[in-house]
């Protein structure tokens, strides 16, 4: 990889009118500016090969200082000249990411450089315990290929040179699967038993209520039935004074 100068990071108003900070190149011949984001989506500053992988993409060359690094107008001016008396060439565009190398048709296969070596062993740091000897739970080699768009074989070949082989067992892994898979089920089951439990909850209190405002009902219907036969025992009494000496 060509070395490139240092990285100057300006605030630049984007087309929403917010400022952000953007990694700046100036070109050494012309004076163009050129920016590319200095921050990822995570909103963490991306390592300086990141940003100059997009300024190459992007088109510019870098240089070791700045006044020898060249816009993409300065660099396509430039290669004009050289190939004058050659037939055009149709222009490739750079791509601009491992995903979009990946990409390229199988017919170019591209081996890995050391960008690419860079970028695998920057994203290992986040996901790959070198105490434990293997990755954090929910990351493999596969997972890291797919993450970064790169060929399986890059992260696995990366992996082994920089931490060495994965300790972790394969039996020991399938093991685990399983218990996993066991454990997601008795969580299924335990979760179905707890909403039929609240089900159940729910009907009792409902009929309980029902049985409450029914007892209630027979308490009045009683209530009614002795003061019926209060008032009968006075009238019969009544019956008796008059009646009897
Ligand atoms: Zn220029």
């Amino acid at each position: 990889m060509t070395r490139a100068a240092d990285i100057k990071v300006v605030s630049l108003a984007g087309d929403d009118g917010k400022r952000r900070s953007v990694a700046e190149r100036i070109c050494g011949n012309c004076g163009a500016r050129g920016h590319v984001p200095s921050r990822g989506a995570t909103g963490r500053g991306m390592p300086p090969e990141a940003i100059n992988r997009m300024f190459r993409a992007k088109g510019w060359e870098l240089g070791i200082a700045a006044f020898s690094e060249r816009c993409p107008d300065c660099v396509a001016a430039a290669k004009i000249s050289e190939t004058m008396e050659e037939p055009a060439m149709p222009e490739i565009k750079s791509p601009n990411s491992i995903a979009a190398i990946a990409a390229l048709p199988a017919t170019a296969p591209r081996s890995i450089t050391p960008d690419d070596r860079r970028l695998i062993f920057v994203k290992l740091g986040d996901v790959y315990d070198d105490g434990a000897g293997g990755y954090v739970v929910g990351w493999t080699d596969k997972r890291v290929s797919q993450d970064l768009g790169c060929p399986l074989a890059w992260v696995s070949e990366v992996r082994e040179q920089m931490f060495g082989p994965l300790k972790a067992n394969p039996e020991i892994l399938a093991l685990l699967e399983e218990c996993r898979r066991i454990l997601d089920k008795a969580e299924e089951r335990f979760m179905a038993a707890q909403r039929q439990h609240n089900e159940t909850v729910l009907a009792i209190s409902a009929a309980d209520k029902r049985l409450s405002a029914e007892g209630a009902r027979v308490v009045d219907v009683f209530r009614g039935i002795t003061e019926d036969m209060d008032r009968t025992r006075a009238k019969l009494r009544k019956i008796e004074q008059a009646v009897l000496p």
